[in-house]
């Protein structure tokens, strides 16, 4: 192995701002405003922006070195009247950076101050997203956290689900909001990109989030019966509401193939006292049927999976269900969480993943070197990796810029995870087999050994 000689190269993650703005997209009628020299806001906007294939606005308070020195007291509050007056958001979601954080703004005391000397200004969210630790995920969670505990007020009780989702695509969250409604639960998504970052054509030109939860809803959280967290990664805000408002919670895996989303609808069940509908119900056959039909083309083979910590133990667990062999397993996050949760799901396995956590891609790309692998799933980074080792991609999570589609694509839920069996399938057949079925042109030598029950579909 070619000796490291820097931190990191080629990382797997992104600045915190990153997944703050993800969050607020999700939320109508918001603007993010980036509290930081204006590089960061362009940066963010270029990489949402193709990814979702969607116009993304991110207002910035346009720091300078002067402010490096002085402070960004003045600007901040400049930013804030600006995006007021041109673009009347519901709420601002003021983000911070780290330029803003190393000076020590009080982004919180000048918003503080700033709305009760000025009463005409939108609900302003202080976010802290100190970008040289941490990654994009804590940034989403941190988000999620500051919308509900600066806007949640406990009235009457709603009858409603909190659901927070995490960074997944409009696509999953849609397909999320059809299980939740096929079950008969209302809910309120935390937060909700499912309209605004894939949004029908219509000619008009909206500069603030077109769709998404809206400011009443979020109010609302403190008065739903629970909250469900899909990622564990991003649980701060269901952890809030339980301290601040007796909220119950719970936070299962990534509802990602069959176990992990048999999980899920216990969890709905037994929160809701309601049972499964018949139509999820075939819809987890057909998933059974799909693994069992390609089980023959996806047995032994090896898979390296990298990304978002809650993705990739979800998809982790997937490829297992499928009879592949997860040999590496890497996330940016340095998360005690992602580790347990990689020993946990593999533990009935004989095969340990490689876990690179924190890792970054040269590191993955040096153990694929060394264990070789038929598959990578991970996102768009992976591709030069992918490319310079004749190993396939399937291109998953954030971000996903070098295809289109990125929004649409689902993993959540019995019939997302039909479309992954075929898709995962059909990538082997076309690499592995010639057009008669025969294998050829093996990566790896494939594992026939001993089944390993617990990957069983029973
Ligand atoms: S790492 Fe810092 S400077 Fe770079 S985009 Fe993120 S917040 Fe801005």
């Amino acid at each position: 192995m070619t000796e490291k000689k820097f931190a990191v190269i080629n990382p797997c993650k992104i600045c915190q701002p990153m997944g703050a703005i993800f969050a607020l997209m999700g939320v109508k009628n918001s603007m993010p405003l980036i509290h930081g020299s204006h590089g960061c806001s362009t940066y963010m906007r270029f990489q949402l922006g193709r990814h979702f294939k969607e116009a993304v606005n991110v207002a910035s308070s346009s720091m300078s070195e002067a402010n490096a020195v002085l402070g960004g007291e003045e600007n901040l509050k400049h930013a804030i009247r600006n995006v007021s007056k041109i673009y009347g958001p519901e709420i601002i979601g003021v983000t911070t950076s780290c330029l803003s954080e190393t000076i020590g703004d009080d982004v919180e005391g000048i918003i503080r101050l700033f709305k009760t000397q000025n009463d005409d200004l939108p609900e302003i969210v202080p976010i802290s997203t100190p970008s040289y630790k941490h990654t994009h995920v804590e940034g989403y969670d941190s988000t999620v956290k500051a919308l509900v505990e600066n806007l949640a007020t406990p009235s009457k009780p709603n009858s409603k689900l909190n659901v927070i989702t995490g960074m997944v695509s409009p696509g999953d969250i849609a397909e999320t909001k059809r299980i939740l409604r096929e079950m008969g639960i209302e809910s309120i998504i935390l937060t909700d990109t499912s309209e605004s970052m894939d949004a029908p054509f219509d000619g008009e030109v909206s500069f603030v989030s077109s769709a998404g939860t809206t400011v009443e809803e979020l109010k609302d959280t403190a008065n739903s019966f629970a909250t469900i967290s899909l990622c564990k990664h991003a649980n701060s805000a269901a952890k809030f509401l339980h301290e601040a408002y007796g909220i119950n919670s719970v936070s299962p895996y990534l509802p990602i193939g069959l176990q992990s989303t048999d999980e899920f609808m216990n969890e709905l069940c037994k929160l809701t006292n309601k049972e499964i509908p018949e139509q999820i119900t075939r819809e987890r056959g057909k998933l059974i049927d799909a693994m069992i039909d390609a089980h023959q083309h996806n047995f032994g083979r090896k898979v390296a999976i990298y990304g978002d910590p809650d993705v990739v133990v979800g998809f982790t667990r997937f490829v297992l269900e499928l009879g592949m062999i997860p040999s590496i397993v890497c996330t940016g996050s340095e998360s005690k969480t992602f580790v347990e949760d990689i020993k946990a799901v593999t533990k009935d396995s004989k095969h340990k993943p490689v876990i690179l956590a924190p890792g970054d891609l040269y590191d993955l790309h040096q153990e694929i070197k060394k264990s070789k692998v038929d598959l990578l799933i991970g996102n768009s980074y992976g591709s030069r990796i992918a490319g310079a080792e004749n190993i396939p991609l399937i291109r998953m999570g954030f971000p996903i810029y070098d295809r289109v589609g990125a929004q649409r694509i689902t993993s959540l839920g019995y019939t997302a995870g039909i479309r992954l069996v075929d898709t995962i399938t059909n990538t082997i057949l076309d690499r592995y087999f010639d057009e008669f079925g025969w294998a050829l042109n093996e990566n790896t030598e494939v594992d026939h050994g001993e089944f390993e029950s617990s990957n069983c579909i029973n």
